[in-house]
């Protein structure tokens, strides 16, 4: 619930400590892809062959003797003659006594052989010992080995094409799923997301109505949102709509081992999907790929920064006449590529949040359809009791309640089977934390707060929409407002009100809670930081006079704060800041305090419709608060409807 959201505030880009896991999964240099492990089966089945070739060779030929026996035959005049050895003694019978075989003993220590060999005049002679073999063997075969491993990874390190390039290509070509079944039909919930993709189907389905005027189809579509609200789902079902092609891959499918694969691969998808337009190509998991491009202290990702420079160029070059939609979805926005996002490129997002109460039932009544229910289970209520969950846990929900009643032999699912599902389900999303009735009531008495806040007080952006669905965002609850007219200039009134609707949350929670938590964190945040550039940077403090105590504190092109740097100025001045600041914030509070006393009752009614519908527009919450709509200013026709005047 931790913030207003303002339009630039509903950017899903910016960064929350939340969202970055530390033991992120990074394709390491010996990740996916690559075989050393084949490499190394070669090795060692050469050095075996080599070990059996020698026994071979070396192996002394004839029938195994004992020494003793040897020197018996020596004594006996059976021996004809023989080899002596470095290590071992051949040699053979006479004819006449064994037929000539030949015989081979181990030499041991023997100074009397020489003798005894003499006595039994037998022929005798030292073996020579050809050195040429042991020697290839210890020399060169290394070297030859060495060379060989050398050159095989050179090869598949230097991003040369053919050779391994190309198997590594070929083997991961992505086919086109040409028939796609899935439509919108099987997706529910996410009802803003399904319409603007309507659109793209449109242009999927009829790309010379909207090209002939001159207009460009628009190239790229990002999905965002948590895990498991459907956004693979959604880009199945836009080709299922559009019955076009669907090329799928995941953006970790890119990034490979060795420098140049993926590059190489975007360049083959894309050929591939020109040949076949129009179609969808789809990226899942961007962020795995397209994460923004830096110089960290261990080295560049070079592959992974190739990879994705092919694809914007890819994407910036293709005919935009194709009807080619690149689809991309992320759980993670905020760390891709600013490059990514530009106009051209994924310029269009595609928010897919968690489904509201209303979007559970309809979710659960899919995916309860080949499931036999007893008639006694009420889906309204089942999706009452799972805040939180998206698409996939409802899912899964259903799933698990199905193999609870079989396993209990029953002939249909029962709302006790789903009850136990449940509690089993939120056991293990406690991790993911699912909100408890009490925090669901914390967040509901807080945006009521800043709703009415902002309602009550003139001058205001109207309220677009209020949640208190949980998001993948950080947020666990969240005021929108949309302004009626582009606003250039904000006069001080305007901020002291924009402060009392920050402090709206805190407040309401104070008022009917008595307490408050932790959830106003970054409300008080901007609030505060809102109030020290009205002191400092605005000029709009009595009594510090219209002075720019700090200049250029913000990034010029990202919203981004440049870190602590304080202006220049005489400690004495940083009191006077100091307490400028905090009487702002006072009076900004007070005033909170003082609206919702006066509309302590609306509270309440706007809370408990708020737990009930989860989501409340705009103008539910006029009607609520018997506030008439507002009007646009007629001149000014740029600004966005409220959707009741769409
Ligand atoms: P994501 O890509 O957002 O992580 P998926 O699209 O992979 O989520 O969703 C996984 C599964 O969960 C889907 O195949 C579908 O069965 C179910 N699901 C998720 N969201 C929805 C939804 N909005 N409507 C119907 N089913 C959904
Ligand atoms: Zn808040
Ligand atoms: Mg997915």
């Amino acid at each position: 619930m931790a913030d207003l959201r303002t339009p630039s505030g509903m950017n899903p880009r910016e960064p929350r400590p939340s969202d970055r896991r530390p033991g992120e999964k990074r394709p390491g240099p010996f990740g996916a892809g690559g075989r050393p492990a084949g490499t190394i089966w070669w090795v060692l089945g050469f050095l075996l062959l080599m070990a059996v070739g020698q026994a071979y060779f070396l192996a002394p030929a004839g029938q195994a003797v004992s020494y003793s026996e040897f020197k018996q035959a020596v004594r006996s005049g059976q021996v004809a003659e023989v080899t002596v050895g470095e290590q071992t003694i051949s040699g053979q019978y006479k004819k006449e006594t064994n037929g000539g075989r030949s015989f081979n003993t181990n030499r041991i220590e023997d100074p009397k052989l020489v003798e005894d060999l003499d006595a039994a005049g037998v022929k005798y002679a030292g073996e020579f010992v050809s050195r040429w073999l042991p020697e290839i063997l210890g020399w060169i075969v290394p070297l030859v080995l060495l060379f060989a491993l050398w050159s095989f990874f050179f090869r598949r390190m230097g991003g040369a094409e053919g050779g391994v390039m190309s198997f590594a290509r070929s083997k991961h070509k992505v086919f086109a799923e040409d028939d796609v079944k899935i439509t919108f039909a099987d997706v529910a919930g996410v009802d803003e997301a399904e319409q603007e993709l309507r659109e793209i189907v449109e242009f999927l389905k009829t790309p010379r109505k909207y090209t002939v005027l001159g207009g460009k189809i628009p190239k790229g579509v990002l999905l965002v949102g948590p895990p498991g609200t459907g956004k693979t789902l959604l880009a199945k079902a836009v080709a299922g709509e559009a019955k076009v092609p669907f090329f799928s891959l995941s953006g970790s499918e890119f990034v490979e081992m060795f420098v140049g694969v993926g590059a190489a691969r975007v360049r083959d998808l894309f050929q591939q999907a020109e040949a076949k337009a129009p179609c969808i190509i789809f990226i899942d998991e961007l962020d795995a790929l397209g994460r923004a491009r830096q110089q960290s202290p261990m080295g560049s990702h070079e592959e992974r920064e190739q990879t994705l420079n092919q694809l914007l160029a890819e994407m910036d070059g293709f005919d935009s006449h194709k009807a080619i939609i690149i689809m991309a979805a992320t759980n993670r926005p905020e760390v891709l590529d600013p490059a990514l996002l530009r106009p051209g490129r994924f310029d269009r997002q595609v928010l897919v949040d968690k489904p509201d109460v209303k979007g559970r039932e309809q979710v659960l009544r899919i995916h309860t359809k080949t499931v036999k229910l007893a008639p006694e289970v009420e889906l309204r209520k089942v999706a009452a009791r799972t805040a939180g969950f998206a698409g996939a846990d409802l899912a899964n929900l259903v799933n698990e309640a199905a193999l609870l009643a079989a396993r209990k032999d029953k002939p249909a699912v029962q709302p006790t089977d789903f009850d136990e599902a449940i509690d089993r389900l939120i056991a293990g999303l406690e991790k993911k934390r699912v909100m408890s009735t009490k925090e669901r009531e914390i967040v509901a008495y807080h945006e009521a707060g800043h709703a009415i806040v902002a309602t009550r007080l003139p001058g205001m952006d109207p309220v677009h929409k209020i949640s208190i669905v949980q998001r993948g965002f950080g947020a666990l609850g969240y005021t929108m407002q949309l302004p009626l007219e582009d606003r250039y200039l904000m006069q001080r009134i305007d901020l002291q009100h924009q402060l009392a609707v920050l402090f709206g949350g805190r407040t309401a929670e104070e008022i009917a809670l008595g307490e408050i938590s932790t959830g106003a964190q970054n409300d008080l945040q901007r609030a505060s930081d809102l109030a020290r550039a009205m002191v400092t940077e605005w000029g709009m403090s009595d009594s510090l006079g219209a002075i720019a105590y700090e200049t250029g504190k913000r990034s010029r092109f990202l919203d981004i704060p440049l870190g602590p740097e304080r202006g220049v100025y005489a400690e004495e001045t940083a009191r006077l800041i100091d307490a400028e600041v905090k009487r702002i914030l006072t009076e900004a509070h007070d005033l909170a305090r003082r609206l919702l006393h006066e509309s302590r009752e609306s509270l309440e009614t706007v809370t408990r419709q708020l737990l009930k519908q989860e989501v409340m527009e705009g103008h539910e919450l006029r009607a609520l608060l018997g506030v008439p709509e507002p009007v646009m200013d007629s001149e000014q026709g740029t600004a966005p409807l409220p959707p009741e005047l769409r």
